[in-house]
């Protein structure tokens, strides 16, 4: 029998929420490939002391952490491992276990120590040769060191990937807190000075201060543009009070600096405001609460598809051997060069070290460089003055279909972006059942302070599809209120709603106007984009809930059917089973047959028998009409030989509340500014499309509503064409038994 092929994985530097499911999922991939997967504990540090530091880990041993925040395989920061004589005793330890491959998890710095290592493996071999530690066949067997690595650091800091595993959870750390602190400070309207990690890279900064609603924000890579900066900003704050703001957050990087390369400190803008705005300043410093915590579903799925394809990559023998790194970029999976991206990214702090803040900047993403630029205009006090030469245009908002959090974020971003260049917005309150009514009122600056953080929907929002007599009153709502074109925030509904108005044109010439549809929907279900906000925060509700079951079972042989929202969308059911690691996740794109229930119970009786505790299914609310929730309890119930018992779970409405997630935020105020400009553009031509708009494949596309049919299946009411579907075979990988259990 052939050898198997051995690798290794090691988590490094600093540690991140995350690490673990890609721990996880390098270590089921690697077996489920046919290769064994050793640990290497405490980082490189690991390597250098070998012995118990190198362990073979098995499928169960990966079991049960998906959850857990930091990474069980510890990380460390290794000085000997920085010496080539550190590296050389690393390569014998690896050699003596037959390791020839290495899964590298960390930031930019464990990859440059990854690269080093790649590149000293010939001359450590030749050496460890010359001194007769190895034996020339052995030498011969270990050519090179295949190295893969991915990025798990909560500064999002890496040159080439999107996203790192880590920076979501510890954004969802930095928006708790700045909510938090948010209600305490206006209560007592007081200023706060809240401090961020992050480094040289101003990412969670600024997109936490834009998901909060934040005053002022000061990161590395765009230090403010004026000498006199200080009074800019207490100029502004004075001008926020005056509007009617009881507090004022301040976000600080840690990294922030002045023009000069002076850094910012939380003191140093404390004085400065206490001195200024005559009342208490406080400070809170976030500091290593934004490391902790559980994961959040985005960085455990990402992770887990991060690791899936770190071993993909790593067990092809017909790949260049040159260390990569994978990444997410445009939501799939990239590999690139390892070397060339941690030039890219310490360039960064080589551009902020020489002042050169443009170079800075412009190695960022675009997504970066828009929030910013959008960040810039929200923390106004007041908008610029209306130009008395320019057309004001009246633009309405309305939200339509079940609330999805994220709509308010859409609004306030939507609202305060046209005014501020000059136009009227208008609240339509209700949805189109209260368009219908001219439910119509103005909206100020002011009045959409707070949306930015609240979930649910301010205006109201209707499941209404408007009929006849509806669309009557909706045109005479437009020409009432001179409404020249309308941004619908909104799901299924809505989208029908905007079908509806666009195919009653020919008798309601009002209709006439540019309309645009801003995918709001917890069950993803819309065409034409990859995420809809809403679906990020009721994944994290399920991911949050389903944790605690797990957790209520200890005691228990026990398994859970849990029931989840979606419609016939599985989306819902398939990235919430990814991420808290269920067995089973039954959809209504697959269906349920008697046979999958019986081969299921099969497993679960044969996992039980051989000392499994815990089960967990997930069940897409409508995957099968006959195949409910309770009939397969019963099923499982009857058929599990008393071995465990089973219990359902409905999650019901908790998955459409709460405070929206922060990618929803971003995601929502990113969409809210683009559809903005595209209405207005719309008006500017006197064009009058009617569409919605989308993200795919990194591109924002507006797709003509006349596509809507073509594009969703309406009996499923879902989109034909759905991306995540091919998340699946991963999610079937890391569900399977352990192989011993299969047997
Ligand atoms: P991060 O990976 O989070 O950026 P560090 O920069 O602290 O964290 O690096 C983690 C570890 O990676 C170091 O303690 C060291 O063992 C290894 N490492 C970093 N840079 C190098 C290097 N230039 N040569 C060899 N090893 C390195």
């Amino acid at each position: 029998m052939a050898q198997k092929k051995k690798i290794a994985v090691l988590t490094s530097g600093g540690d991140a929420q995350g690490m673990n499911a890609a721990v996880r999922a390098v270590v089921r991939t690697g077996i489920d490939m046919g290769a064994e997967v050793y640990a290497v504990y405490e980082g490189y540090q690991g390597l250098v002391e070998g012995g118990h530091g190198i362990k073979k880990l098995d499928w169960n041993s990966v079991a049960g952490i998906l959850h857990r925040g930091g990474t069980i395989i510890g990380t460390a920061r290794s000085e000997e491992f920085r010496t080539y004589e550190g590296r050389k005793i690393a390569a014998y330890h690896l050699i003596q276990n037959g390791i020839d491959g290495l899964v590298v998890i960390g930031g930019d710095g464990s990859l440059t120590g990854a690269h080093i290592f790649y590149s000293d493996w010939p001359n450590l071999v030749k050496d460890l040769l010359a001194e007769g530690r190895i034996s020339p066949e052995t030498a011969d067997k270990y050519p090179t060191l295949r190295i893969v690595g991915i990025v798990g650091s909560i500064d999002n800091d890496f040159y080439g990937s999107d996203m790192t595993i880590g920076a979501d959870s510890a954004l969802h750390r930095i928006t708790e807190a700045i909510d938090a602190i948010s209600s305490t400070a206006a209560s007592h309207q007081r200023t706060f000075i809240v401090k961020v990690m992050g480094r040289n890279c101003g990412y969670l900064a600024l997109f936490g201060a834009l998901a909060t609603g934040a005053d002022w924000v000061l990161i590395p890579e765009a230090p403010p543009n004026v000498e006199n900066w200080q009074e800019v900003l207490i100029d502004r704050l004075k001008a926020g009070t005056k509007a009617g703001r009881r507090d004022h957050i301040v976000v600080l990087a840690e990294g922030a600096r002045d023009r000069d390369g002076n850094y910012i400190g939380s003191t140093d803008v404390q004085t400065l405001l206490e001195e200024h705005l005559g009342e208490e300043v406080r400070v809170t410093a976030l500091g290593h609460v934004q490391r902790g915590g559980k994961p959040s579903a985005f960085d455990r799925n990402l992770a887990t598809r991060l690791g899936h394809a770190a071993v993909k990559a790593l067990l092809d023998p017909t790949k260049d051997p040159a260390p990569i790194v994978i990444g997410i970029r445009a939501n799939a999976m990239l590999e690139m060069p390892l070397m060339e991206c941690v030039e890219k990214t310490q360039e960064v702090a080589e551009a902020i070290a020489n002042k050169d803040y443009e170079r800075a900047i412009s190695l960022r993403s675009t997504s970066f460089k828009e929030a910013f630029s959008t960040l810039k205009t929200m923390v106004r006090a007041l908008p610029h003055q209306a130009d008395p030469a320019k057309k004001r245009v009246r633009i309405a908002i309305l939200n339509a279909g079940a609330p999805a959090a994220g709509m308010n974020t859409a609004g306030r971003t939507a609202v305060r972006l046209g005014l501020d260049m000059g136009h009227i917005m208008l609240g339509i309150s209700n949805g189109f059942e209260g368009m219908a009514k001219n439910q119509v009122r103005e909206l100020e600056w002011m009045s959409v302070s707070g949306w930015a953080s609240q979930g649910g929907s301010v205006l109201g929002t209707s499941r209404k599809i408007p009929k006849s007599s509806d669309i009557y009153g909706i045109a005479r709502t437009i020409e009432d209120n001179k409404i020249d074109a309308l941004i619908v925030i909104g799901g299924w509904t809505g989208y029908e709603a905007v079908n509806t108005l666009l195919n009653e044109r020919g008798n309601f010439p009002a209709l006439n106007i540019p309309m645009v549809c801003l995918p709001a929907s917890i069950s993803n279900n819309l065409p034409g984009t990859e995420f809809s906000i809403g679906a990020d925060t009721a994944l994290n509700n399920i991911v949050e809930a389903v944790d605690k079951i797990k957790q209520s079972a200890v005691a228990s042989r026990r398994v859970f059917v849990v029931e989840v929202m979606g419609h016939s969308c599985g989306y819902l059911a398939l990235l919430s089973g990814l991420a808290t690691g269920a067995e089973r996740v039954y959809i209504h794109e697959e269906g349920i047959t008697l046979k999958d229930l019986a081969s299921d119970i099969d497993t679960l009786n044969r996992g039980f028998d051989a000392g499994k505790r815990l089960g967990l299914f997930i069940r897409a609310e409508n995957a099968n009409a006959i195949y409910t929730t309770d009939f397969i309890c019963s099923l499982f119930e009857e058929e599990g030989r008393s071995i465990f018992d089973v219990r359902p779970a409905v999650l019901g409405h908790l998955q459409q509340g709460g405070d929206p997630s922060p990618f929803d935020r971003i995601q929502a105020s990113r969409l809210a500014r683009l559809c903005l400009e595209h209405v207005l553009l719309e008006v500017e031509n006197k064009t009058t499309s009617c569409s919605f708009i989308g993200v795919e494949s990194g591109k924002v596309i507006f797709n003509n509503m006349r596509d809507f049919d073509r594009l969703v299946d309406f009996n499923t009411q879902r989109p034909i064409n759905q991306w995540w579907m091919k998340l699946q075979p991963i999610a079937n990988t890391m569900a399977l038994l352990a192989p011993t259990e299969q047997e």
